[in-house]
């Protein structure tokens, strides 16, 4: 067999639902040579680390550092450290990820109650407040920011609203930290978990999580071992919290990756980060719009870091995705669940919420859509953006 040849991947710009494409700062931090996982000098950069990422959850949780894996190793660390066999559990589904909460939460052991909102949509707390007047569970779990949908779920009075029944509220903001306002102590979330690869501009590898005072109060009075041993928060905590003990090989160059990551979210400042991604989502929610496309999830809920549109009727999905990377390198996402074939997802995450790759994005779907064969008005997109940024 013939050795495959160097490593040269085609340029691409990375606007679908993550990963999203990495700062250059990121990916040079990460060629930093490598130092022991328990080198004092290591040590140092995990504790800098921390600090950061409570800065960036706006929590003063000292439970807070990133596990070693994706952000479903995230959902996966809350889920199976807070419940044991047998506890109640309710789950706010809406899209893609609640379901996975419900499989996970199922697995962990728990007696699940499924609250099913129609996708697209997101839940009112009075719905929530009656379930778990019925149902008085250990723990409710619920995704911030549903990237199957791009529906935003508001949470600001539910974790207040949970501790009027002594639940624990789990919050999935895999696609929310670092793009739309996140509190974690001001919203008294309980456990939360998110991702490096979107809004926090670094590659896929860690899952940062924090968990509050009640949230470690119930690890304690666990009867159970967790059944997990790599997630096991009370076996992590030995390395990332005080005794800095061996648990597992830390991904050393991950680590430095979202500590650059962390330190460029911080130099921007997490209000001017929202309001950037804000403003790009505008100047493209109109020139989507103008190109005559039209929102998955409701008015007033929309994400500005992941923009789902329904593709218009009788033009192909793959057709379609395919002619945006063949030809503008651009990589946007498809559908997924029950949105599969019928939506495309366009994020806005990090790094990349920026008024050129909005510009790019819109000038290269109305080729797209014109080539095969839906009738686009020349200009429109581009045109409507663009009045967006220089009009405000
Ligand atoms: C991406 C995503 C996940 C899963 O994260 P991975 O890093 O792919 O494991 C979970 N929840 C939501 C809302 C997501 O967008």
């Amino acid at each position: 067999m013939s050795l495959p040849g160097q490593l040269t991947p085609s340029p691409r710009l990375l606007l679908g639902p993550g990963p999203s494409d990495a700062h250059p700062r990121v990916l040079t931090a990460m060629t930093t040579p490598l130092l022991g996982h328990l080198d004092p000098q290591f040590l140092q950069i995990m504790t800098e680390t921390q600090e950061m990422l409570r800065q960036v959850f706006r929590t003063k949780n000292r439970l807070t550092f990133p596990v070693s894996a994706t952000g479903t190793a995230g959902m996966e660390t809350c889920l199976v450290n807070l419940i044991e066999h047998g506890d109640k559990a309710v789950v706010c589904t809406m899209g893609y990820f609640g379901n996975r909460l419900v499989e996970i939460a199922g697995r962990a052991g728990a007696d699940v109650t499924v609250m099913q909102q129609t996708w697209g949509q997101v839940f009112d707390i009075n719905q929530i407040r009656e379930k778990l007047k019925e149902v008085r569970p250990k723990v409710l779990a619920i995704v911030h920011a549903e990237t199957s949908t791009g529906a935003w779920q508001p949470i600001e009075q539910l974790g207040k609203l949970c501790h009027e029944f002594g639940t624990l509220l789990v919050v999935d903001c895999v696609t929310s930290l670092g793009c739309t306002q996140l509190e974690v102590d001001a919203w008294e979330l309980d456990a939360v978990f998110s991702c490096s690869q979107k809004g926090l501009g670094c590659p896929p590898g860690l899952a940062p999580v924090t968990f509050s005072e009640r949230a470690i109060a119930a690890l304690k009075g666990r009867k159970t071992k967790v059944q997990s041993w790599y997630l096991d928060m009370s076996l992590i905590e030995s390395y990332w919290g005080g005794d800095r003990a061996y648990h597992h090989t830390a991904p050393i160059s991950m680590v430095y990756a979202i500590r650059e990551g962390l330190r460029i979210v911080l130099e921007e400042g997490l209000e001017a980060r929202w309001d950037r991604h804000l403003k790009n989502h505008k100047a493209l929610k109109a020139g989507l719009l103008a190109l005559g496309l039209k929102y998955t999830a409701a008015e007033g809920h929309q994400l500005p870091q992941l923009n789902a549109v329904r593709i218009p009727d009788g033009l192909d999905d793959a057709a379609g995705r395919k002619l945006l990377l063949n030809e503008f390198g651009i990589e946007i996402g498809g559908g997924l669940g029950d949105l599969k074939g019928k939506a495309w997802r366009i994020g806005l995450m990090g790094y990349n919420s920026k008024p050129s790759s909005v510009m790019l994005v819109l000038a290269a779907l109305e080729q797209v859509l014109t080539k095969m064969g839906a009738k686009v008005e020349p200009g429109a997109g581009v045109a409507a953006a663009s009045k967006v940024y220089v009009s405000g």
